[in-house]
């Protein structure tokens, strides 16, 4: 069924805490944990606790989740006290745009100048 978790998914296994991960904030419907490979000194990823492939998808099926995902990255930011000098969301959407988990995240980059337009 839409947004059950799924036995080969990383982030579902985050989830559950079968993988550990190093949580900063969790709500009813969100965790956000810090990224493994970090590519600024905030990265840290917001995730829905129910698995949709996408942020699209989530957003289609789950507008209210969509919103929460959006309203955590904003208060990670603010914990991580990047929220005045601007941080970035990112939501990767297929291989082509460098998506490898097919479990929706917003990635969430500050602590560093960031370019525009990003690579
Ligand atoms: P994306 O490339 O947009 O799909 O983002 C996936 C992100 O997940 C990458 O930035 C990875 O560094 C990160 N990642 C992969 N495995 C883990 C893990 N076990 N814990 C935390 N972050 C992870
Ligand atoms: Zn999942």
């Amino acid at each position: 069924m839409a947004g059950e978790p799924q036995t080969d998914c990383l982030f579902c296994k985050i989830v559950s805490g079968d993988i550990p991960a190093t949580i900063v904030r969790e709500s009813d419907t969100t965790v956000a944990f810090r990224d493994i490979n970090p590519q600024a000194p905030t990265h840290v990823l917001v995730i829905p606790k129910v698995h949709y492939p996408d942020a699209a998808s989530l957003a289609a099926a789950e507008p209210q989740i969509a919103a929460d995902v959006l309203r955590e990255a904003g208060a990670v930011a603010a914990d991580e006290k990047v929220d005045s000098t601007g941080y970035r969301i990112i939501l990767n959407t297929g291989s082509g745009a460098g998506q490898t988990v097919f479990h929706a995240h917003a990635h969430v980059l500050g602590g560093r100048g960031l370019q525009w337009p990003p690579g």
